[in-house]
């Protein structure tokens, strides 16, 4: 009270004018309708906006329509995009790091609602410019092998199209293409050429990289990455599709600092069960996706065929593996297909392999005999039951002979009566297990 009322009476003081110009109105400022910011001069409303956190400033978009569109003013400014958007994306052990995910996290919040009132083709045109600026969020333009700004750009992205529905998201996906010439990228390396060879492996590293950290690894849910993963491979043949999925989740290789696709492994020798675990991920997300009219398990199981001779016929223990990768229900689904088939003798041949695995990988035995025994199950002739033991039991056989010729030389009558053995082998338990399971 004392502080006012000494005010109340006090003489006039010059350097109190600026208070008594606002405090005092007169009649062309009562004529006035500009609202308090809009008398603001606008350094001054920006050096307010300075001081306040981006989820603060993305609060002011929600208050009115004016506000938004002071907001927008101020985010176009280069000072303000030069300082939240150009960081530095190549320092892998700056402590900042884990700040920039939720930096970018909170620049989707800001950029969602100060463009909520455009139409979503304006909205992503006014969003994907101003980051189409940002080297570090483009496919070609940097180059750093430790760069982190894609993963970032995947971070901002996924924070704005949060509940948007698959048309919305469709949408997304078509201006993202057309910025980034996403499709004729993807068409130039899967339908022409030979798969992961040359100039286009260089090509095939972009995509995947690009793919990866900007639309599928940051998907919320199982059935959000499915979306993106049928977006990208719905335009193209089966054989151009399982080259994509190959080029997105393959086998990598690190040499050096670098990592590249590298797919003559799965051909020529056996590869650990952790190069393929990102490729049975991929696959399991067709299998156990709902049918869709163009998208069926006849697809699925297609492109798996067509994966498993990308580039050549892939060596059989890495086929046994990324089907006991994949699990009981896609290892079944799959070798009954191929049952279906006739393909008898086949089917024979990977089960062998996956035993191997089991036993190498430390799987279970119990999860194969009950394999065998759905297979044999679905059988409809005591014929095609006893056929299929008899080539298991043989191809045991068959197969263990191969490694033993690689001996053969050392002792050629050891060699001679171990494949003698093991014939009998298979002729026992064919004829023993067959009863067995009658
Ligand atoms: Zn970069």
């Amino acid at each position: 009270m004392a502080r006012g009322r000494a005010r109340r009476y006090s003489r006039p003081n010059p350097s109190s004018c600026v208070y008594r110009q606002l405090a005092v109105r007169t009649r062309s400022q009562m004529k006035d309708s500009r609202n308090f910011f809009q008398k603001l001069p606008l350094e001054v409303f920006h050096l307010i906006l300075d001081n306040l956190s981006v989820l603060e400033v993305s609060a002011l978009c929600l208050a009115s329509k004016q506000m938004n569109g002071y907001v927008v003013d101020y985010i176009s400014t280069l000072a303000w995009k030069s300082k939240m958007m150009h960081q530095n994306f190549h320092n892998t052990y700056c402590p900042e790091q884990e700040c920039f995910g939720k930096h970018f996290r909170n620049l989707g919040v800001l950029f969602k609602r100060c463009t909520m009132l455009l139409p979503t083709k304006e909205r992503l045109k006014c969003i994907l410019h101003k980051f189409s600026q940002v080297p570090c969020f483009l496919q070609e333009t940097c180059s750093a092998p430790n760069c982190i700004g894609l993963s970032r750009y995947g971070v901002f992205l996924q924070t704005i199209i949060a509940g948007w529905d698959e048309f919305e998201c469709q949408r997304v996906f078509h201006f993202l293409c057309e910025v980034t010439n996403l499709l004729h990228k993807i068409e130039a390396v899967v339908t022409t050429g030979k798969p992961g060879m040359g100039l286009k492996l260089t090509l095939s590293q972009n995509i995947r990289y690009f793919c990866r950290k900007v639309l599928l690894d940051l998907s919320p849910n199982q059935s959000d990455c499915q979306f993106w993963l049928l977006q990208l491979l719905k335009p193209w043949p089966l054989v151009s599709q399982a080259h994509l999925l190959l080029i997105l989740y393959g086998p990598q290789l690190t040499e050096g600092k670098v990592t590249v696709l590298h797919w003559q492994d799965l051909v020529e020798r056996e590869l650990p069960q952790d190069a393929l675990w990102n490729l049975a991920r991929a696959i399991l997300l067709l299998f156990n996706k709902p049918e869709l009219k163009d998208w069926t398990l006849q697809t699925t199981l297609a492109v798996f065929e067509e994966i498993i001779v990308i580039p050549r016929p892939w060596h059989l223990e890495n086929i046994a593996r990324l089907l006991v990768v994949c699990g009981n229900k896609l290892c079944y689904t799959v070798l009954a297909s191929r049952a279906q088939s006739g393909l008898i003798r086949d089917i024979a041949k990977v089960i062998v392999y996956i035993i191997l695995v089991c036993e190498k990988d430390g799987y279970e035995m119990n999860w194969v005999v009950h394999l065998v025994q759905q297979l044999h199950v679905g059988f409809s002739s005591e014929v095609q039951k006893f056929t299929f033991i008899r080539h298991l039991e043989h191809m045991f056989s068959d197969i263990i002979a191969e490694f033993l010729y690689m001996y053969e030389d050392e002792n050629r009558d050891v060699f001679t009566s171990t494949c003698l053995l093991l014939d009998a082998n298979a002729r026992f338990h064919t004829k023993f297990l067959h009863l067995l399971l009658k």
